[in-house]
């Protein structure tokens, strides 16, 4: 089907509108990293996205997060309904309802992997939308573990090892053989932590981040993305804890 000029000339005055939404104050920043100017937006959720959230958004599948370009891409009327509706900040005042209290927002300057793990429990298990909302396709994640089973991988000898990994208050996490196991194999100071943040796959195993400490560079791996996301988020709120009481 061929457009028509009126056609035309409506999507642009489409893009107008929509342009001047994204000039909002609440639209200043990508509504998941806080990256200055997005550029993008995601259609169905009414958000402005960065270039690399827009990334991650593409991967959920359209049925989740339906990306255009603000300046790229043509819009129809019915398309910019939703920026009308709301903005970045309204939005998150849903997707992030229930954030536990202190969580440490993730940022542009992150890690990708750990974006897309954020991005990924915010609109696809739906883990911080409200209570209200509750129902059997909303995923909530429990920060309350503070242990489980992870992979380690060895300082010395580089294999990974099962461990069960487990918080010391605030100041260090102990790793056991067995979860029921009284001595630790070893312990990991969250004194003076340096980079605490999802790398790539490492050796074939997934969902990995590292915790670098003034002594180490410790390499883990979870089962799961959610899992991941949880320790990172954990570790470094302690680790906010223990450096600023220094
Ligand atoms: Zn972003």
């Amino acid at each position: 089907m061929t457009s028509s000029i009126s056609d035309i000339n409506c999507d642009a005055v489409n893009k107008e509108v929509l342009k001047a939404l994204l000039k909002l104050k609440e639209n200043s920043q990508c509504a998941d990293c806080q990256a200055q100017d997005p550029s993008w937006a995601s259609v169905n959720l009414g958000i402005f996205l960065c270039i690399v959230c827009s990334g991650i958004h593409r991967s959920l599948g359209t049925h989740i997060s339906r990306i255009k370009s603000v300046e790229l891409d043509s819009w129809k009327a019915a398309e910019i309904e939703t920026f009308k509706q709301t903005n970045n900040v309204q939005a998150n005042e849903f997707w992030e309802a229930m954030l536990p209290i202190g969580f440490i927002k993730p940022t542009y300057a992150d890690s990708n992997g750990y974006k897309d793990a954020w991005i990924r429990c915010k609109y696809e298990k739906k883990s911080f939308v409200p209570i209200e909302y509750e129902n059997e396709t909303v995923k909530r994640l429990n920060f309350n573990a503070r242990e489980g089973f992870i992979y380690k991988k060895g300082d010395l000898i580089k294999n990974w090892k099962r461990r069960f990994m487990k918080f010391v208050g605030d100041e260090k996490l102990e790793y056991f053989k067995s979860k029921n196991e009284r001595t630790p194999c070893g312990s990991i100071s969250l004194k003076n932590t340096g980079q605490i943040d999802s790398v790539n796959e490492v050796d074939g195993k997934s969902f990995c981040f590292i915790i670098s400490t003034p002594k180490r560079r410790y390499l883990i791996s979870c089962d799961t993305r959610e899992d991941m996301f949880v320790w990172i988020q954990n570790i470094r709120k302690s680790s906010q804890i223990v450096n600023c009481n220094n």
